[in-house]
């Protein structure tokens, strides 16, 4: 029997509300009753429970994501676990994937999972969705194929996953090579195989915090001042989700250059969900640094990682194009 690690976060899929609603419902659940609620759950694997923290992850903080970044590396070299399912709230899930599919070097299968209906809703998502990310993490197949995230039977690269819809149970996607393959009636079945180059380009080595990088969103008539907040509180780094191919408003492009001159670190990304941000000969001159195929969640994180790594802006440089 494959030996599990069932690493409970909370989320959604941890989550009851009155009656039949979908939304304000209420993390109430630990991982062992959430187990035990799903018939046949538990003879799929020797699984073992732990439960960090039980939280929405909207309200997750960077300390969190790290103390569980650590656990699943440690895991990763337990020679008595063959594989680790994370639960975790949907909203925030795509970000603590992609840290770890940057942080964490292992063969085995680290399998994400959350739901888009609480556990009390009707038809409810999160039994099956844990029964298949259970499935998925004891299956040799998956073995090689990085980070992945099982979401209304599908399987996806953390690598280029995103959440793509608010409330559909199909709300998780991915472009291109997002996604790797499927759980069909409890059989899991792969149609590609990850670019494994990017994985774990980062790894923690005993961090125990991030530099502050900011998001800024970019559009119309944009104003100067969260640029001019972001260098005051303090932020190492801004991330533009610009417009299209990272393309910047006149506030986004000064505000970014006053930042540039403070030591801070700006990459050029997109609010188009698809699409990589591509170099443009200006960057030489302003210093900006295209955010390549990373979106703008993603970009944060490289760049908060890169920096507590202490790269400089040309090793970051390359640093996102390679990624
Ligand atoms: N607010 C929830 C969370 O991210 C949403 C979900 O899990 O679907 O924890």
């Amino acid at each position: 029997m494959r030996r599990l690690l069932l690493i409970g976060t909370g989320g959604t899929i941890a989550a009851t509300a009155d009656a039949h609603r979908l939304t304000d419902y209420q993390v109430t659940e630990g991982i062992e009753s959430m187990l035990a609620a799903i018939p046949g759950a538990r003879s799929l694997a020797d699984i073992r429970c732990e439960q960090p923290f039980n939280v929405d992850s909207r309200a997750l903080r960077t300390a969190q994501v790290l103390q569980l970044a650590r656990r699943v590396h440690q895991a990763a070299q337990d020679d008595t676990l063959d594989g680790i399912v994370i639960t975790h709230g949907t909203d925030s899930l795509e970000e603590t994937a992609f840290l770890l599919h940057l942080t964490v070097r292992t063969a085995k299968p680290i399998v994400l999972v959350g739901a888009m209906r609480p556990a009390s809703a009707p038809s409810a998502d999160g039994p099956l969705n844990l029964i298949n990310a259970l499935l998925t993490a004891r299956d040799p197949s998956s073995v090689g194929r990085g980070v992945l995230i099982a979401m209304n039977d599908r399987i996806l690269t953390a690598r280029h996953a995103s959440k793509g819809h608010t409330t559909r149970v199909d709300a998780f996607g991915g472009d291109g090579q997002g996604v790797l393959g499927a759980v069909c009636d409890g059989q899991v079945r792969y149609q590609q195989h990850p670019d494994p180059s990017t994985a774990a380009a980062l790894p923690l080595s005993g961090l125990r915090s991030l530099p502050a990088v900011d998001i800024i969103h970019d559009y119309q008539d944009a104003p100067l001042h969260p640029y001019q907040a972001a260098i005051q509180a303090g932020a190492r780094g801004i991330v533009v989700a610009g417009m299209g191919n990272g393309s910047l408003s006149p506030a986004a492009g000064r505000g970014c250059a006053q930042a540039l001159r403070k030591g801070l670190i700006c990459v050029r990304a997109s609010h188009v969900p698809r699409g990589p941000v591509t170099d443009k000969a200006s960057d030489a001159d302003t210093g900006l640094l295209a955010a390549h195929d990373l979106n703008p969640l993603q970009a944060r994180i490289a760049l908060r990682l890169a920096l507590a790594h202490g790269m400089d802006r040309d090793a970051i440089g390359v640093l996102l194009r390679r990624l």
